[in-house]
């Protein structure tokens, strides 16, 4: 069986960070990928909190995370993992390619947008129903498009939405923004962003494609309808972490939980990034979890 030191389970920024100072610190360092390297910040329109670049787009800052671990030389191999597991006192992963035993381990595999659930969501996905923005904007030149939730990434992809699209619906089941104020000032302020206050969406409907969701007010019960024909979802998200099992405690359905120093349930298993137990999952939150995380397996080798 491949044997290695240090084999972290994503390239987002949590698993490049990680790479990164695994690699200074000499560690034999191989990063497992099943995509391309950058994880959500690829489909990211604009990252403006990423201490020391005022603006840049989630590619741009993706790109430089990859190019940065690997001059340092961290090795990349795209697969994906299948399980993880301690057999006989040894730290096991098994990939769509085989095994690899290693002596430490950092799971960095992040998470994926959570779907509503609601009726004609699944029917409709790919004929209007998306979670991507940067993917799916330009199809809605000059349509109407709602966008359901109310957290930082909803309103910013509102606002991303809005270059192309003629209306840009928010459905959000408060009153107000969870997003940041800079954020929320910035869609009040953006002449195409109409919030839908206090509503749930019902129903998506059409025919072969998105012609618009029916939504109902939590407030009054009332139910009306609006004329869409994109419906764009960040309803928060899932932990990419049914490959674990129960090999490292988790809570709430399966968000790791670690120690400060990033160290699961299990010696030698360390956790980074939106994956974890935590309640700010941003890029820069990320990136620290994957350098604490990184320098806890390198004194975990090393003693
Ligand atoms: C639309 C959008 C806008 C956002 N805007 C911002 C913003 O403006 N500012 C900000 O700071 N943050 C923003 N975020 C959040 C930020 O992108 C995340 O917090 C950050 O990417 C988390 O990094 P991560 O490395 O923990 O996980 P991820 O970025 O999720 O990366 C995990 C990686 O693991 C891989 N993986 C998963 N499972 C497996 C497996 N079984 N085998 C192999 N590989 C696997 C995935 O392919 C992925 O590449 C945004 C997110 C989205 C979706």
């Amino acid at each position: 069986m491949e044997q290695r030191e240090l084999v972290i389970i994503g390239a987002g920024p949590a698993g490049l960070t990680a790479a990164l100072y695994a690699k200074r610190a000499g560690l034999d360092t191989l990063v497992l990928e099943k995509g391309k390297a950058g994880g959500q910040i690829l489909i990211t329109s604009e990252i403006e909190n990423w201490p020391g670049t005022i603006e840049s787009t989630g590619a741009d800052l993706a790109e430089n995370f990859r190019a940065h671990a690997e001059h340092f030389k961290a090795e990349f191999r795209t697969t994906t993992v299948r399980k993880l597991e301690v057999r006989d006192g040894k730290n096991i992963v098994t990939t769509s390619d085989g095994e690899i035993e290693a002596k430490a381990i950092i799971i960095a595999t992040g998470a994926s947008f959570r779907h509503l659930g609601c009726k004609g969501e699944k029917e409709f996905i790919g004929k209007g129903v998306s979670f991507c923005a940067v993917c799916d904007a330009n199809m809605f030149e000059e349509l109407d498009v709602a966008v359901i939730g109310g957290g930082n990434t909803a309103v910013e992809e509102a606002c991303y939405l809005s270059r192309f699209a003629e209306k840009v619906y928010i459905v959000h089941r408060r009153d107000e923004f969870r997003a940041d104020k800079v954020v929320a000032d910035r869609a009040a302020k953006n002449p195409k962003i109409i919030p839908v206050w206090d509503s749930v969406v019902d129903e998506i409907y059409g025919d072969g494609i998105v012609e618009g969701v029916r939504i109902k007010n939590v407030k009054t019960n009332e139910m009306s309808t609006l004329d869409v024909n994109g419906v764009f979802m960040f309803v928060g998200t899932v932990p990419n972490a049914a490959y674990i099992n129960d090999v490292v405690e988790s809570v709430n359905g399966n968000w790791i939980k670690a120690d400060c120093d990033m160290r699961t349930s299990t010696p030698g298993i360390f956790v980074a990034g939106d994956v974890r137990d935590t309640n700010l999952r941003q890029v820069v939150t990320a990136a620290a979890d994957g350098a604490r995380a990184a320098m806890s397996a390198y004194a975990y080798i090393n003693h």
